[in-house]
C-alpha cells in the first residue's frame, strides 16, 4: 500500500512513496520518514512546513478558518446559543452541512463507521493513531431519570472499544479514553469524593469495602440505599467495559474531571486496576498537573499499584477546568487548588513526567501518555527518553494531542518514530457539539493563545498559492506561444 503526497490543487504529478508503516510487523511501530532516534535531525521549532504536505488544501483552508474563528472570545463564549440559533434558522439538515464543513468537520471525523475508518486510515498513514473518545455531557437531571443514559453510554463505550480494535492497522498499542461520569452519577461522585477528602485523601477503607462489588452489593454507611445500588451498578458497568477492553487488547484511559469528582474517579479506577491490570495496563488514569497536589497524588497512586504488583498507567495533562476550579474556590472560600501561575504548572507537568520516565527506564510496571500540545514539554520528554535509553517505539511512552489541533507537533513526533495519538471524539453533530464548545471554552488558551497552528497553516497555504500562480502563469505563457 502507498501513501500519496498531495501536491497543490491536484494540478501536478502525485508523488508516490512507499510507506514503511504499512508493511511492518504488528506490535512494532516503524517510523514514517526519519530513523527512530534521529531527533537531532530536526526539532519542533524549526519544523515549519513539511507537516502539512499530505493535507489536502481544502482541509487546510477549513483549519485556518475554524482556528481563526475559535480565537474570538465572543464566538467561543456564546457557542451554545449560536448553535441553537443556527439550528433554528437554517434547519437541522442545512445547519448540519454547515457544521460538517466547518467546526464539526475540523474536530471530529464523523459518526459513521466508514467516515471514522477513512479518517483513521489517513491518520495512520501519516504515522498517527486515533485515540477515540465518547463525548458524554451529562444532562442535569435527578439520579434515577438518567439510568438509561448511563446504560446507553456504556454500550457506546463498548462499541468505541470495538472500533479502536478494528481500525487499528499500524500495530501501535490500541487506546481510547472515557469519562467516569458517562456511566456514573456526578452527585454520587461528589459524595464519595467528599468522604475521601474528609478522611485526608485516604481511600483505602472505601476501596476495601467496594472491591468485591460483583459478589456482594456495595454497602457504604454514608450512602443511601439508592446511592449504594447505583454505585454497585456503576461498578458492574465499569467492570464490563474493562473486561471487554482486555479481551480486545485495548487500554482505556479514564479522564480526570473536576476536583470534586476526582477522588471518586481515582477510587473506582484503583478498584478496576486491581482486577484488570495484573498482566497489562488495561485501565489507566489521568493526572492534572495544574493541581498543586498532582505530584503527590501521582506518587500515591503509583505506590498503591506497586504494593499490589499491578501495572500503573497514566495520561498526564495540564488540566482543562482551571477557570471553573478557581471560581469555585473563590466562591466557596477554600484554597485555590491550581498552581500559582503557568510556570508552576509547567514545572509540575515536567516534574511528574520526569519521575515516570525514570520509573520506566528502571523497567518498573509503569506506562505514560504525554497528552500535551506544549512544544517545550514534548521536546523535554523526547530528550529525557533519549538520555534514559527508552526506545520511541517501546510502547511504554506515547504522546497525544487533540484531533484538529497542533498537527505540526503530532507530525513531527510521528516522523521521528514516536508513538503518537490524536484524541478523536466519536459521535453525531448533536452529541459532539456540546462537548466541542465546552472544550473550546476550557481550552481557550490553546485555540486563542497558541497561534503557531494558524501561522504554520498559513505558511503552507501561501506556499501552495504561490506554486499555483507560478504554474498557471507558465501554462498561460505556453498557450500564448
Ligand atoms: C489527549 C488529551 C487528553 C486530555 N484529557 C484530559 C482530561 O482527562 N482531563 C483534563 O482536565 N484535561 C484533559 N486534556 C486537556 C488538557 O488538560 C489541557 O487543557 C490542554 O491539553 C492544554 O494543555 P497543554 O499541555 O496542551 O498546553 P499549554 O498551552 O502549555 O498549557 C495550557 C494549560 O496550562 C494551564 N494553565 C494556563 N494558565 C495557567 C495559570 N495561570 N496557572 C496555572 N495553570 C495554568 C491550564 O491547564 C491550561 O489548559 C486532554 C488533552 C489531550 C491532548
Amino acid at each position: 500500500m502507498h501513501s500519496v503526497s498531495k501536491l497543490p490543487l491536484g494540478r501536478f504529478a502525485r508523488c508516490v512513496i512507499t510507506h514503511p508503516n504499512l508493511t511492518r510487523q504488528p506490535a512494532f511501530f516503524v517510523p514514517c520518514h526519519n530513523t527512530a532516534n534521529d531527533v537531532t535531525a530536526t526539532n519542533i521549532e524549526a519544523y515549519n512546513e513539511p507537516g502539512f504536505r499530505d493535507t489536502p488544501t481544502k482541509q487546510l483552508v477549513r483549519a485556518a478558518v475554524v482556528l481563526r474563528l475559535s480565537s474570538f472570545d465572543f464566538l467561543v463564549k456564546h457557542a451554545d446559543t449560536l448553535f441553537r440559533l443556527g439550528n433554528g434558522v437554517l434547519g437541522k439538515t442545512l445547519f448540519g452541512k454547515v457544521m460538517s464543513a466547518t467546526f464539526y468537520g475540523q474536530f471530529c471525523p464523523g459518526s459513521k463507521y466508514e467516515d471514522v475508518k477513512k479518517a483513521a486510515v489517513a491518520m495512520q498513514e501519516a504515522g498517527v493513531t486515533p485515540f477515540f473518545s465518547i463525548p458524554a455531557e451529562e444532562p442535569i437531571t435527578q439520579l434515577g431519570d438518567v439510568e438509561k443514559w448511563y446504560a446507553d453510554n456504556t454500550q457506546t463505550i463498548i462499541d468505541c472499544i470495538d472500533m479502536t480494535s478494528k481500525v487499528n492497522i499500524n500495530g501501535s498499542p490500541k487506546l481510547c479514553h472515557i469519562k467516569l461520569t458517562a456511566f456514573m452519577d456526578q452527585a454520587l461522585c461528589k459524595v464519595l469524593s467528599d468522604a475521601i477528602i474528609a478522611n485526608n485523601g485516604d481511600d483505602n477503607a472505601i476501596l476495601e469495602s467496594i472491591k468485591s462489588f460483583d459478589k456482594k452489593p456495595v454497602h457504604l454507611d454514608f450512602l443511601s440505599d439508592a446511592e449504594n445500588q447505583h454505585l454497585t451498578e456503576s461498578l458492574l458497568r465499569y467492570d464490563r467495559i474493562c473486561a471487554h477492553a482486555a479481551k480486545q487488547d485495548v487500554s482505556v484511559y479514564i479522564d480526570a474531571e473536576y476536583i470534586s469528582f476526582n477522588p471518586a474517579i481515582y477510587l473506582t479506577c484503583k478498584a478496576m486496576m486491581l482486577r484488570h491490570n495484573k498482566t497489562k495496563p488495561v485501565v489507566q488514569i489521568t493526572i492534572q498537573a495544574y493541581l498543586k497536589k498532582a505530584k503527590m497524588e501521582a506518587e500515591k497512586f503509583i505506590k498503591c499499584c506497586q504494593n499490589s504488583d499491578i501495572f500503573f498507567g497514566a495520561k498526564i495533562v495540564r488540566g482543562a477546568y482551571m477557570v471553573t476550579e478557581q471560581q469555585r474556590a473563590l466562591d466557596q472560600g477554600y484554597e485555590d487548588p491550581i498552581c500559582d501561575g503557568l510556570d508552576a504548572t509547567h514545572a509540575n507537568y515536567n516534574g511528574i513526567v520526569k519521575n515516570l520516565l525514570r520509573a520506566i527506564s528502571r523497567k518498573e510496571k509503569v506506562h505514560l501518555m504525554v497528552a500535551s500540545h506544549n512544544e517545550d514539554s514534548v521536546t523535554h520528554v523526547v530528550r529525557r527518553m533519549k538520555k534514559l535509553g527508552i526506545e520511541p517505539n517501546e510502547g511504554k511512552v506515547v504522546f497525544a494531542q487533540l484531533y484538529g489541533l497542533s498537527d505540526h507537533v503530532s507530525n513531527w513526533l510521528g516522523e521521528n518514530g514516536y508513538l503518537i495519538y490524536k484524541s478523536t471524539p466519536l459521535g453525531t453533530i448533536e452529541d459532539t457539539m456540546p462537548y466541542l464548545y465546552r472544550r473550546a471554552q476550557e481550552n481557550n488558551s490553546i485555540t486563542k493563545g497558541d497561534k503557531r497552528d494558524r501561522a504554520l497553516i498559513n505558511i503552507e497555504l501561501s506556499k501552495r498559492l504561490r506554486q499555483f500562480v507560478f504554474f498557471w502563469r507558465k501554462d498561460e505563457y505556453h498557450t500564448l506561444q
